[in-house]
């Protein structure tokens, strides 16, 4: 363990701040440090570093200096009996402010889905996101800390914070587009919560892993002398699929468990300057290697993901006729991309310099009060929605379930749950558009309305004439909370 005085010049060092608020951050850590002044973490180690790491890896995700200080002071409300009150006083309102929905969120437990508890504290979480997303971040932090040191501590407890994790942790930080963050607390929660799987998959993949990463260095040198003749010098790099979703993955009834089915276990990165880059590159790549017909290409940059992804992705017969992803891509949508809506802050300074902030549109975090569209949902739901089973319903199949992206004719993108069916879309475009459903177009073909979509597809809502009254059936296969709510309200 390194002495506390270096790991604070460390933390110093690492922040882009004034001398006057480092010295608000070094006051925090001598406060943080007394607070806990003789505390050990299960692990065995002094408390206070559990608080230092918690401040590193907010510093790491360039987060503005109040949250740095949030993040060294997040469990003294809790665990070191500080008052708010003295918080506010030493550090302002702000400060206290983070800790304060820190301390309310962190008593999240899963024990059984309709424990009233747990619902409860889901609501604390979403109030105080919608007030503040640091708040989120903050605790994100502090759970990818512990989540790491999860070593430590017995076994019923791993498994219980790791399945919490992956329910409820992983999917916020993949809302929040945090894609780095979400892919470690996966991987950490898989390896806990399920050690036989995890252990097998991680021995059975190996080969695969390197079958493919040998495949993408040969492609790799030729297409960095091609790139070359067009002026373009890329970071070409190779991103391994993690674990937890290769483990999802090959449980597809499509993929019937085998690794070999899985064309993206390892993905070519290609990084440039430019966006106009992104479709030169797309254009080299496709004269060297054959797209393959019908996976095709997804341009994420014309029509980005809700949660702010950008990406070019194809996949291209390689060498061998080996099938290969590759994603394009610019540095700063790959810092977008790992970062997420962390980057905000970073960028709510830059933006005065001019520099582009589209992910915060496209997230809706620039709409007034920085709140996100969905966030704010379900803090209205959390008004109306009386019974907590329902409420918990809604936050499990809207907010933190996997997402599925279909396009309107028009080409708006709406991000639905897995499983969403032409009525869910119907519902989410407009609750008008629910009540005029005749039938549904998928890419220009008609379809039942229990369909289930599937990402990329065209939705098409056929309307009739006259307002028709949805048949109480359709209960049977909906989604979305905003359907069965509008579908209940005239049964
Ligand atoms: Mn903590």
């Amino acid at each position: 363990m390194e002495p506390i005085e270096d790991l604070l010049k460390k933390l110093l060092l690492s922040l882009e701040a004034s001398q006057k608020q480092k010295e608000s951050v070094e006051k925090a850590f001598r406060f943080a440090q007394n607070a806990h002044q003789g505390q050990k973490r299960l692990t065995g180690e002094d408390y206070f570093y559990h608080c230092i790491n918690t401040a590193f890896i907010l510093a790491g995700w360039k987060m503005d200096t109040d949250s740095v200080i949030a993040g060294l002071l997040h469990d003294t409300i809790e665990d070191a009996g500080v008052t708010p009150e003295t918080l506010s006083k030493e550090f302002g309102t702000r400060v206290s402010r983070i800790v304060q929905g820190v301390s309310k969120v962190s008593h999240i437990r899963l024990r059984g889905s309709e424990d009233e508890t747990f619902v409860e504290n889901l609501r604390k979480m979403f109030l105080a996101m919608a007030k503040d997303l640091r708040v989120v971040l903050v605790k994100l932090a502090d759970r990818l800390h512990n989540m790491r040191t999860l070593e430590g501590l017995p076994e019923v407890k791993q498994k219980r914070i790791a399945r919490e994790t992956l329910e409820v942790y992983a999917p916020l930080a993949e809302r929040l587009g945090i894609g780095s963050v979400k892919a470690e607390l996966e991987d950490l929660g898989f390896k806990y919560a399920y050690p036989q799987e995890y252990n097998k998959l991680v021995s059975e993949s190996k080969v695969y892993y390197l079958k493919t990463e040998d495949v993408i260095q040969k492609m790799r040198r030729k297409l960095l002398t091609k790139l070359d003749i067009e002026g373009i010098e890329p970071i070409i790099e190779t991103r391994k699929k993690h674990y937890y979703s290769l483990w999802k993955k090959i449980q597809r009834e499509d993929i019937e468990g085998d690794l070999s089915k899985i064309h993206d276990i390892v993905a070519m990165r290609v990084i440039v300057d430019e966006v106009k880059e992104c479709y030169v590159a797309l254009g080299v790549i496709h004269s060297q290697y054959t797209p393959v017909p019908y996976l095709g290409v997804s341009d994420f940059i014309a029509q980005p993901k809700p949660n702010g992804y950008k990406s070019i992705h194809t996949k291209v017969f390689g060498p061998n006729g080996k099938i290969v992803e590759v994603q394009i891509r610019t540095h700063q949508m790959h810092e977008e991309a790992e970062r997420g809506v962390a980057a905000h802050w970073a960028y709510s300074e830059a933006k005065s310099k001019g520099i582009s902030s589209t992910i915060l549109e496209t997230m809706g975090i620039v709409s007034p009060g920085n709140k996100m569209k969905w966030v704010n949902q379900l803090v209205s739901w959390q008004n109306e929605i009386k019974d907590s089973k329902e409420y918990l319903s809604a936050v499990k199949f809207d907010a933190l379930s996997e997402r599925i992206y279909v396009f309107s004719p028009k080409s708006d993108v709406y991000d639905l749950p897995k499983g969403a069916t032409p009525v869910d879309f119907a519902y989410a475009v407009h609750t008008k558009l629910g009540n005029f459903i005749k039938g549904a177009k998928v890419n220009g073909k008609m379809v039942p309305l229990n369909y289930q979509l599937k990402s990329g597809e065209i939705v098409e809502i056929v309307k009739s004439k006259n307002p028709i009254n949805p048949p109480y059936k359709w209960m049977e296969f909906v989604k979305t909370t905003a359907a069965k709510r509008e579908i209940k309200k005239i049964h």
